[in-house]
């Protein structure tokens, strides 16, 4: 089997990859819908694969891989990467989950950090009312993530938040462009963090997990205070305190500084390329729990290597997932069907806007109860266009993705 054409539109704001083959097999891959200016990307690649055997994953991904880098330019090689193991489940008339070593459960956990009700302000009621309805969800998270500290708008709304300036932006509140705001708190920023905590904790008692977005831009010390303040409320983790989100370095010695001195999870690395650049943070047992995005860390048997070697040093693995839209939830489920007992939970992303549930088929339906989602048997990622419907939300310039 050849490749005989990749291509990529922009649906919705994802980047959607399509790779065809000389017998009629096609793959698709994504990309966050936080990226929609990815396509030149995801086109540069095209000469580099044309003509390859796409059953053979790791020889075409290792002819690109060299080429990507931190968030967000990692996720055009790992949309590829995607496609080619839908392709390579579709030749073999098996779903992906068999080729990355088969299923070691038949239903996978999601967690909650995506399908939000917007925050009516910054203090611990509003906080306990947001957790209240997100608790009432009809998919049962059974752990809900929440925005904190510098991953909400504490530092530029609480009054007296943090010693720093806030960078003038006037874009939208998160994504790559938005300028890095951080500083030491002060110790009202301090609290009031830790108040806004126990307030959703006194909400969702110890019957949900609640796992923190608090960064990055957090000092050593402000996430070491934030850490052992929390430690009787036993929350799932810390994310991105220090670095992380876009940051395109690590300095997992930072991380290990704190996580060494308390007992509260420290979590990262969704922005992180590679496993050569979890080696550090692993091998070191830097933090508790590493959360690669497939569609940004190189693809799913990249993560799949990186869950194994994390699962051997005593770390947890919690995917990240917001904004990897439909086919990220097909590559999510066969990843996590397959990952040891490390595994945690993946980041449930929500189809954005709502009419991706129109134009995909092949999720189950509903697709999340009591927090899980049943893995389905169907050849390669299992999910496909309706064309007819996708049609309608090309743009002008995308009309030939589907010839
Ligand atoms: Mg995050």
């Amino acid at each position: 089997m050849k490749i005989t054409d990749l291509k990529c539109a922009i649906i919705g704001d994802n980047p959607i990859v399509r790779i065809t083959t000389d017998e009629g097999i096609e793959g698709l891959g994504q990309a966050e819908w936080t990226k929609p200016y990815l396509k030149p990307f995801v086109l540069y690649y095209r000469d580099a694969i044309l003509g390859q055997d796409p059953t053979d994953v790791e020889r075409v991904i290792s002819r690109i891989r060299r080429l990507g880098s931190f968030k967000p330019w990692g996720a055009a090689v790992s949309a590829i990467e995607v496609a080619l193991w839908d392709i390579a489940g579709k030749a073999a008339g098996v779903p992906v989950y068999k080729l990355l070593g088969g299923k070691v459960r038949d239903k996978v956990r999601v967690y909650n950090g995506g399908i939000r009700v917007p925050l009516k302000g910054n203090d611990p009621e509003h906080y306990a009312e947001n957790m209240a309805e997100m608790k009432e969800f009809k998919e049962g998270f059974s752990i809900i993530k929440q925005g904190i500290s510098f991953h909400s708008q504490m530092a530029a709304e609480v009054p007296n938040y943090f010693y720093g300036e806030l960078p003038k932006y006037d874009g939208p509140p998160r994504g790559g462009v938005r300028p890095p705001v951080g500083g030491p708190l002060t110790e009202q920023g301090l609290k009031h963090t830790i108040a806004c905590v126990e307030a959703m904790k006194d909400v969702l008692g110890d019957e949900v997990g609640l796992a923190l977005d608090c960064g990055p831009g957090m000092t050593v010390h402000d996430t070491l205070r934030l850490a052992k303040a929390l430690e009787p409320l036993n929350v799932m983790w810390l994310e991105d305190t220090i670095t992380g989100d876009y940051t395109p370095y690590v300095l997992p010695e930072l991380f290990r500084e704190v996580q060494m001195q308390t007992s509260t999870p420290i979590h990262t690395g969704e922005q992180i390329y590679l496993r050569q650049n979890f080696k550090d943070l692993i091998e070191s047992k830097a933090v508790r729990v590493i959360g690669p995005d497939p569609l940004d860390v190189g693809g799913i048997a990249e993560l799949k290597w990186i869950a194994e070697f994390a699962d051997m040093h005593g770390i947890m693995m919690a995917p990240h997932g917001v904004a990897d839209g439909i086919i990220g939830i097909a590559a999510h489920v066969h990843l996590a069907a397959t990952l040891p007992r490390n595994y945690i939970a993946f980041e449930y992303p929500a189809g954005k806007p709502e009419w991706w549930y129109d134009i995909m088929d092949g999720l189950p339906d509903p697709i999340v109860e009591n927090s899980h989602i049943k893995v389905w048997d169907t050849p390669g990622l299992g999910v496909e266009f309706n064309v007819k419907e996708a049609k309608k939300h090309l743009s002008d310039e995308d009309k030939g993705f589907f010839d």
